[in-house]
């Protein structure tokens, strides 16, 4: 899977590139990924990507020449990448995306800067805008990072086999149970005796069921287009009838 990111500070991804789980992936030839600094698009001496916006007002806008080449380039790298806008006007992202992506040839990512990004490259050039939540960054990069992150760890060959995808949280739809790992007693608080009995089925069974209960407590809006299973419909009901019983 290829990743360009046109950025005008490039010197924020490269490292991040070079860490952890993005440098295993590039060593083990899964991504390949890099970032195309959007200023040697530019034209003239000083290289300028920002121009005042028409109509007046504070603020820069990223010019619409030095994008349109720099997104030409970039999918000469990655001819059938999908074009990504990072805005916080765009579709949230979240784990459902983030498998769309995982299953597509590529992604090239468009970081704005100051109010954004001339609109007619928003139009005419991006396949996708996407937004990483309801709040205002600086730029895009973090959150081209964010999405190549998430998009990598579901790539076949990136996580070990000790690891799984599948079981994290939004995947089936529930937040993940609890973990522990050694010492039994931490704090004075121990551990479930269930993790601790070796039987896998009674293991696997709490674990679905504390999958079913944090969601409620922590994101119920998850569950609210759920068809729960005979199963979970026991676990919330018998769950509800004993807290009923504990508060009279
Ligand atoms: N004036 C813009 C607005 O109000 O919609 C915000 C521009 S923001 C200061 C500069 C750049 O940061 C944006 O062009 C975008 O690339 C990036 N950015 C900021 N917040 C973001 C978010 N939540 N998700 C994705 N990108 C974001």
């Amino acid at each position: 899977m290829k990743f360009v990111v046109l950025t005008i500070f490039p010197e924020m991804i490269n490292p991040f590139l070079e860490s952890g789980m993005l440098r295993l992936a590039v060593e083990r030839g899964i991504i390949d990924a890099r970032a195309l600094n959007i200023r040697d698009y530019a034209d003239g001496k000083h290289r300028v990507t920002d121009d005042k916006p028409y109509g007046g007002g504070c603020g820069m806008v990223m010019k619409p020449e030095p994008l349109s080449r720099a997104i030409g380039a970039a999918s000469e790298i990655a001819p059938t990448a999908r074009r990504i806008l990072l805005t916080p006007q765009g579709r949230p992202f979240d784990q459902a995306m983030a498998q769309y992506f995982a299953a597509s040839d590529g992604l090239i990512f468009i970081c704005g800067r100051y109010e954004g990004v001339d609109e007619r490259i928003c139009q005419e050039m991006v396949d996708d805008e996407v937004s990483i939540g309801d709040y205002v960054m600086t730029g895009g990069e973090l959150a081209a990072m964010v999405i190549v992150d998430a998009v990598t760890r579901l790539l076949p060959g990136v996580l070990g086999g000790d690891e799984s995808a599948e079981k994290d949280s939004f995947s089936g739809g529930l937040l993940e149970h609890a973990h522990y790992t050694r010492p039994s007693v931490f704090g004075g608080e121990g551990v479930p005796d269930v993790l601790m009995s070796g039987n896998h089925a009674e293991i696997e069974k709490w674990r679905r069921e504390t999958s079913l209960i944090r969601t409620f407590l922590k994101r119920p809006d998850l569950l609210e287009k759920r068809e729960f299973s005979r199963e979970e419909k026991h676990v919330l009901t018998e769950w509800c009838r004993r807290i009923e019983e504990l508060v009279g």
